[in-house]
């Protein structure tokens, strides 16, 4: 069987196209979606995610806006501005750009965001639904991938499913994503021996490591489904997790990189953001 690509830029461009029309359907009830993003500092990477934030929320008609703060930002002045864009009804989206740099508490910032406010899907009371299966937000990064995974329109439940990686934002919430879907599923992490012996069980292979090329074609099963979320910079350009030519004449289905997950990730946020909204009219 040929390999299928899972095309996050016509999947995303899909799902934009479909917040398009709900965001319009919003304003005429007088109801502009917006999203605030604090970026802290410079770094480069994160200026190119806040960018690209920017730009979706420019081409979906949401009201998109940047605060970038000094990198020597104080604790107390950081949640004191999460805590004026919490009062703020014209922001139902805060996105803190991390990481941050290393003075300032991390954890301590992201549970300053009002639940409710938090498309990323970082805050505590969100990765507990995330746990208990009831509704809140939805991590981007797994909801996308997730996505990606519903659309090859196979049967999942009673899948094997393997995530490589136990990261809070990606690894945790994408296991706990295909648990909900009746999925048997193995995390695998860096102290997880014979490593290739439980990824080639899997029929949904999801890479979160963070190293370019690290899962080879021998660590597939033939006609898996391949989701590579890594994003690695090597040499100038952008790869993933998966040896993706390799990989590819052994899958079934896989996702390139770039223009895989992190396509999806920010179709995700854009959605969480106007469901955000949607909420506060039915509050209304
Ligand atoms: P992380 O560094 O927090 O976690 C990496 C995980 O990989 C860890 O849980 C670790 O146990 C595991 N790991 C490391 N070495 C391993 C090994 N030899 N064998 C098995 N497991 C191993 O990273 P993260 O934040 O989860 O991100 C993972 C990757 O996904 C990175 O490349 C990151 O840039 C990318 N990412 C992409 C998006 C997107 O939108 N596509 C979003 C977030 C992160």
């Amino acid at each position: 069987m040929a390999v299928k690509i899972l095309d996050g830029k016509i999947m995303s461009a899909e799902i934009k196209a479909e917040i398009t029309e709900r965001v319009a359907a919003l304003k005429v009830q007088g109801v502009t979606p917006g999203l605030a993003v604090i970026l802290v500092g410079n770094d480069p990477a994160s200026e190119i995610y806040v960018r690209n934030k920017q730009i979706g929320c420019d081409e979906t008609g949401m009201n998109g806006r940047t605060i970038r703060l000094r990198a020597d930002i104080s604790q107390e002045a950081l949640e004191a501005e999460i805590d004026r864009l919490n009062r703020d009804s014209a922001v139902h989206g805060i996105l803190v750009q991390l990481p941050l740099p290393g003075h300032l508490d991390e954890q301590a910032v992201l549970a300053k965001i009002l639940p409710e406010k938090d498309v990323d899907g970082f805050h505590l009371i969100n990765a507990g639904h995330m746990m208990t299966g009831t509704e809140g937000v939805v991590a981007c990064t797994p909801k996308g991938a997730l996505h990606m995974i519903r659309s090859t329109g196979e049967e999942l439940a009673g899948k094997e499913a393997v995530v490589i990686g136990r990261s809070n934002i990606v690894g945790k919430p994408m296991a706990m994503l295909l648990l909900r879907e009746n999925c048997t599923v193995t995390i695998c992490h860096s102290r997880t021996k014979n490593l290739k012996e439980h990824t080639r069980r899997a029929d949904i292979l999801v890479a979160a490591v963070g190293k370019a090329g690290f899962v080879t074609a021998d660590m597939v099963k033939p006609g898996a489904i391949v989701i590579d979320v890594g994003i690695n910079r090597v040499d100038g350009k952008v790869r993933g997790d998966v040896d993706f030519d390799a990989v590819k004449e052994v899958a079934g289905w896989i996702t390139p990189v770039p223009g895989g997950v992190g396509k999806m990730t920010i179709a995700m946020l854009l959605a969480n953001t106007l469901e955000a909204a949607e909420r506060t009219l039915r509050h209304d």
